[in-house]
């Protein structure tokens, strides 16, 4: 469908503008404080109700929570920066992210639409041959930087909300439209989820600018993948090594090495036998311990991922990671815990939804290639969200917006190109416009 509503080059500059401020002020998981004051000033403007804070959260289920001293300076941060430090308030803790229903005036389904809102940790490439840093507008925030793309995402959203706004008399039905924390180590979408607010959705949908497809198949601004297949599944879990001090020197003897028993652990859960049914991975991303260079370490912590292309193979990938963790600190004394930080499962699109959102995709103004399916490529926690929908009797799809990439997701050259970001809006709009007419 065209929107001949609203003047488009207006809005796809304002959402561009708002993506800019949220990529010189990006946040990582459970801090998004700012970027969700942000989302609700917007929202308000419109007039929409925002539902925020501790009511839609489970705290159990909020994943992978920074360290405190991180979340206090973080908090400090955001109201240092925002103009609404009284939505801040009521977010204090991690509540983060947010949610408004846009109502139509006709009867239909219900149908959910989520983007993700949080950053990476990672710092920005400051050179003028980045373009956010000749332009101005990188990030302000240490160690932070949106190199995933979420901030376009966000600006995805509002913009979809700002459209189906304009078009509220011939919206069928009600839009959930859902901003995510956390992302990222795959934490927030299980708090959301738990509330039961998607069980209702008839439809659900998701997407993520770029990916793999976009350089393998050259993919330009325009081009849109209707559904994603291989989905890893993924856990993230930390492990924590005790053992004990002594002088390194006078007694060895009566110490038990952490970093020992860590490092073994390390090398053997790179040799985990590989899964027979399907691609599996493994990753140890940080590496602590130690309290002194004549101390025999006694505790040493470890990041570890697995992820696998089903549930299963993950599982399995988990199971043995776990048994080399607890063989390797055996064979040096020590023991070891293992810390859940966050995890999502394997999807499988609709195939009818898939078939309907072709159609409407096909008649998307701004929408030059439409392809039916595509490898998704990593983790996205919008599966759990997705597999909530499906146990409801919900059909779902995550599409992919493509996009050249100048550098890959999580790298700190990262880009976006800032037209996805119009045409992102345009999609989800048309879609929960067109739902029920295809
Ligand atoms: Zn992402």
């Amino acid at each position: 469908m065209t929107f001949d509503r609203i003047d488009m080059k207006a809005l796809e500059e304002d959402l561009v503008r708002i993506r800019r401020d949220l990529h010189r002020h990006p946040e990582t998981a459970w801090t998004e404080y700012r970027t969700t004051a942000l989302i609700i000033s917007e929202l308000e403007k419109l007039g929409l109700p925002v539902e925020f804070g501790p009511e839609i959260h489970v705290p159990e289920k909020m994943f992978g929570m920074p360290s405190e001293a991180q979340m206090e300076a973080c908090y400090a941060r955001a109201l240092a920066e925002t103009d609404r430090p009284e939505l801040i308030e009521k977010m204090k803790g991690g509540f983060t992210g947010c949610i408004t229903e846009i109502q139509g005036a006709l009867s239909g389904p219900t149908v959910g639409i989520r983007v993700d809102i949080d950053c990476n940790d990672c710092d920005e490439a400051t050179d003028e041959k980045h373009a956010p840093a000749r332009d101005g507008y990188a990030s302000l925030h240490e160690h932070c930087m949106h190199a995933c793309g979420h901030d376009a995402h966000t600006a995805i959203g509002i913009g979809t909300a700002r459209i189906l706004c304009a078009y509220r008399d011939v919206l069928p039905g009600k839009v959930v439209l859902v901003f995510q924390p956390g992302e990222e180590g795959l934490r927030g979408a299980a708090s959301l989820t738990a509330t039961g607010r998607f069980s209702e959705c008839d439809y659900f949908f998701g997407a993520h600018v770029g990916l793999g497809i976009s350089v393998k198949e050259n993919l330009q601004v325009g081009a849109v993948v209707a559904s994603s297949y291989g989905f890893l599944s993924s856990t993230k879990f930390d492990a924590v090594f005790h053992g004990k001090a002594a002088h390194a020197g006078a007694s060895p003897d009566l110490g038990c090495n952490a970093i020992a028993a860590a490092s073994a652990a390390v090398v053997n859960m790179l040799a985990i036998a590989r899964h027979h049914d399907g691609s599996s991975r493994i990753n140890i991303g940080t590496f602590h311990g130690g309290t002194g260079r004549n101390v025999i370490p006694d505790t040493a912590t470890l990041a570890i991922e697995t992820r696998g292309v089903t549930n299963e193979i993950n599982e399995y990938m988990e199971k043995s990671a776990i048994r080399v963790l607890e063989g390797a600190a055996a064979m040096y004394g020590c023991t070891v815990e293992t810390k859940f930080m966050g995890s999502a499962g394997s999807v499988v699109c609709d195939e009818e939804l898939v078939d309907k959102t072709v159609k409407i995709l096909e008649q998307t103004e701004g929408v030059t290639k439409v392809i039916r399916s595509g490898d998704f490529g990593g983790g996205e926690d919008v599966t759990t969200m997705m597999q909530d929908v499906q146990a409801h009797g919900g059909q779902v799809t995550e599409m992919i917006l493509g996009m050249p990439l100048i550098a890959p997701h999580h790298n700190g050259r990262f880009d976006i190109d800032e037209k996805v970001i119009g045409l992102g809006a345009r999609v989800f709009a048309s879609l929960a416009l067109e739902l029920t007419r295809i």
